[in-house]
């Protein structure tokens, strides 16, 4: 059609198609994304694209097909499967064991009426072999120089083995069978160039994500990332009836500290502070956050918590930061800190509530001579 009215060859067609497809499926995928996020849905960014992957080709693969099937030239949209294998196994890495693939194939060839030719079985097979070739390949050829020699040598040998099969089927010329695996190999490099763009722009969303949600002295998540985090589990907690409890912690004469020793002695302190909560935390429980809050006070959330489930970690790390000596320019300065620690009420209306509470506790250890941890 293109060409008869375009005057566009078939080729240029085909990238363009080829281009089209995968442009489509980012845009799917991140709006996706974007709805379950909002919706507060947690499912895995890479749980998302393999799944919406896995349906989207299918359907891509099987659709395409169906204008061909049984046809003497039903090897016409190959090409545009192997890209949407390689795309799957590769770019996407979707884990699928072999033993899966294995009737996705056979389902293939049944919907195709291959099943009683030897040369499809082969290319069954080999396309398998491929698929996990690929897909396993993947994180080794990260840690090479460059990861295209794998890919383009893989693509390329296996694309050779699955055409010849091909030819073997239906017998047609070397001419076409050379120009087919031609254009597999362009279209696998400008897959390649595409992705490694998209990609790109993905790893630069989220540096910027991360540098939004995280303070850039200490790297501990921010008063940003805290106040989402709070709301949605202060939410969470009360719709579903779960435990939820707040340490908030501020380091004792801080002033001082700066005044003594200066800023940068300061700063120091601060950086120590965190990487030593952080391990406590990292030794107990991942999902208890640490955030920076302000600028020597801290919060930390803990999910699915009661008071007492708290008070393990609580005094490790009360007791690791207390005295805990930090060495500045060949002089060591020591720290203590003041807690509040409290749960979530069935009076707190709002996270405010809650966090007042929590507040008024490290007040009392502020005023009741520091050093201390109140808990109500
Ligand atoms: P208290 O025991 O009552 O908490 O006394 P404090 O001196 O710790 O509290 P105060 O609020 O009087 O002082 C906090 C100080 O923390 C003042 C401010 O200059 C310092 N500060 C805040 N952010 C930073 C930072 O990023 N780096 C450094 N070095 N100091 C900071
Ligand atoms: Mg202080
Ligand atoms: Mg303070």
């Amino acid at each position: 059609m293109t060409w008869l009215v375009w005057r566009v060859s078939p080729f240029i067609t085909s990238i363009f198609f080829i281009l089209g497809v995968f442009t489509l499926f980012e845009v799917l995928v991140d709006w996706i994304k974007v709805k379950l996020h909002s919706k507060d849905i947690n499912i895995k960014d890479h749980t998302v694209e393999s799944v919406i992957g896995i349906l989207y080709m299918l359907i891509f693969s099987f659709g395409m097909q169906y204008s061909i099937l049984g046809q003497s030239y039903s090897w016409e949209f190959m090409n545009f499967q192997l890209i949407a294998i390689v795309f799957c196994a590769y770019f996407l890495n979707i884990r699928i064991p072999y033993y899966y693939l294995f009737p996705i194939v056979l389902l293939f060839m049944i919907y195709n009426s291959s099943v009683g030719y030897w040369e499809s079985w082969c290319h069954a097979i080999t396309l398998i072999v491929f698929y996990v070739t690929m897909n396993k390949g993947y994180l080794w050829s990260q840690k090479l120089k460059s990861p295209l020699f794998f890919y383009l040598g893989t693509g390329t040998f296996f694309g050779a083995l699955l055409w010849y099969f091909m030819k073997l089927k239906f017998d047609f010329s070397w001419t076409t069978y050379v120009q087919e695996l031609s254009y597999l190999v362009i279209f696998e490099l400008l897959l390649y160039s595409y992705v490694r763009m998209l990609f790109r722009d993905d790893r630069l969303k989220a540096r910027l994500a991360e540098v939004a949600s995280h303070d850039a002295l200490t790297k501990a998540l921010n008063y940003s990332a805290y106040e989402t985090e709070v709301k949605y589990l202060f939410k969470n907690s009360k719709d579903n009836n779960l435990s939820f409890s707040m340490v908030m912690f501020d380091i004792d004469h801080f002033k001082r500290v700066n005044d003594t020793y200066g800023h940068l002695a300061g700063d120091r302190v601060l950086q120590h502070t965190v990487d030593v909560v952080q391990t406590v935390l990292n030794a107990n429980d991942s999902s208890v956050k640490l955030y920076r809050t302000g600028g020597e006070e801290f919060n930390i959330l803990f999910p699915n918590y009661d008071l007492e489930g708290t008070q393990t970690i609580v005094e490790e790390i009360f007791t690791a930061l207390n005295h805990l000596k930090v060495t500045f320019d060949d002089k060591e300065i020591e720290i203590s800190v003041s807690m509040g620690v409290s749960q979530i009420s069935n009076k707190d209306a709002t996270p405010n509530d809650f966090y007042k509470r929590v507040d008024n506790n490290l007040y009392y250890s502020k005023k009741h001579g520091r050093m201390q941890i109140t808990t109500i």
